[in-house]
């Protein structure tokens, strides 16, 4: 891909209320008109550039909305208050009682429960498939199908979804594709690979702090509106809004993901490289032993590296527990659920992130229980970070 996020970002001119360089914060839940037929106006839709009412739009929302459908590439956004909401939000809003969606069976642990256990209950009926095969996609389609679900790495063994190929079937059926980006902010954009809608969790790379919890939609400017009409829209009446203190700082945070992206990249294609040098079985997609790696870098925008998202497999749990402990106490980074951290993060998939995925299915997957999750953090010294991870391992045994 020759798309440009980071310039898309850098071009946007925002300024405050008084010149400040960054733009103002609006904390104000409600609006003043001064005349009432602008406020009648905005409140059926024919008065553009008016805020009405901060569940709806706020300025500060806007601004970081504005600026993710820039790095996107899609007409348009909205910002939400957690990964979760995004994904709820934008799924509910496409599938109603009597409907059928069909997922990739390797996400996210909550997407995962609220596509199993949740969706059921309203009457909405979902297929899940091996994202890595096109076909169960295509016999999985059936009249009442509205959706197509995946995850363009998925967690955490980083299987590559084929965005255009998935699209193109989104297409000819009449659907949407729906990908949740979370693990590649920058590295890809799936609205320019055919994706109609794309959903983040900002909690992680975007915001890159751990500081709060958060997310967006980004699609076109029709999907947008209708998601926060007044009358009829899903996130308009559900109200899974942001707050724009939080939008505002994740704004500034935005402005330095491509620097982070990159370093994120470059510290994890190291430490991959120096793991698969020990035997262990490393899981990388920016390694040519990858499966997908000729896909992924296919889809890849230039100069932002693989990303910062790794895993091992050291096949027993014990010994992956023993393994992460180590390296916490050594001082690789902490043992802890979450990632897009400056510090790296691990964790044993099975029994956290992914635990909500029946065993049985974690197998089929493909998904150990002696697998280790790594975000690569931002260290400035990753050959000492490498030694670090070197002695821990020789410390639970993995390693002589
Ligand atoms: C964390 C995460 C989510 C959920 O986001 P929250 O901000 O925690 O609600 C969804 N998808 C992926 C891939 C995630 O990593």
């Amino acid at each position: 891909m020759n798309f440009n996020p980071s310039g898309a970002i850098f071009d946007l001119k925002q300024f405050g209320e008084f010149g400040d360089v960054n733009p103002s914060i609006t904390d104000s839940s409600t609006f003043t008109f001064l005349q009432a037929k602008t406020m009648q106006d905005t409140f059926t839709g024919e008065q553009e550039g008016c805020f009405l009412y901060s569940r709806h739009w706020n300025p500060s929302n806007k601004y970081l909305s504005d600026a993710l459908a820039a790095m996107e590439g899609t007409p348009s956004a909205w910002v939400t208050a957690s990964g979760m909401a995004a994904i709820t939000n934008a799924i509910l809003h496409l599938c109603h009682a009597g409907d059928h969606l069909i997922s990739s069976v390797v996400t996210y642990g909550g997407t995962y429960a609220f596509l199993k256990n949740w969706l059921p209950r309203y009457g909405i009926e979902v297929t899940f498939v091996n994202p890595k095969d096109l076909d169960a996609i295509k016999k999985a389609l059936k009249p009442n199908t509205k959706l197509i679900y995946t995850e363009t790495v998925s967690n955490p063994l980083l299987q590559v979804s084929d965005i255009p190929k998935m699209a193109e079937m989104a297409n000819n059926a009449g659907i949407k594709l729906l990908v949740d980006n979370t693990f590649t902010p920058m590295l890809i954009s799936p609205y320019k690979l055919g994706a109609h809608i794309v959903v983040y969790s900002m909690t992680k790379f975007i915001n890159g702090k751990n500081d709060c919890v958060a997310g967006a939609i980004c699609a076109d400017e029709a999907f947008i509106n209708d998601l926060i009409d007044v009358n009829t829209g899903t996130a308009m009446l559900l109200g899974p809004v942001l707050d724009p203190l939080r939008s505002n700082n994740i704004l500034k945070n935005l402005h330095t993901l491509h620097v982070r992206m990159n370093w994120h990249s470059k510290n994890a294609l190291y430490l991959s490289e120096k793991l698969l040098e020990t035997g262990v079985k490393v899981i990388y997609p920016g390694l040519p032993s990858h499966p997908d790696y000729e896909l992924y870098k296919s889809f890849l925008n230039q100069g932002l590296g693989f990303g910062g998202m790794m895993a091992i497999d050291l096949m027993d749990a014990t010994l992956a527990w023993k393994t992460m402990e180590a390296m916490q106490n050594r001082g690789v980074g902490y043992l802890a659920v979450s990632l897009g951290y400056f510090r790296t993060l691990f964790s044993n998939s099975g029994k956290s992130t992914s635990s909500e995925i029946p065993i049985e299915t974690q197998r089929e997957m493909g998904l150990s229980e002696g697998l280790i999750r790594f975000s690569v953090g931002l260290d400035f010294d990753i050959e000492h970070t490498w030694k670090m991870i070197k002695e821990s391992m020789i410390e639970s045994g993995v390693l002589k």
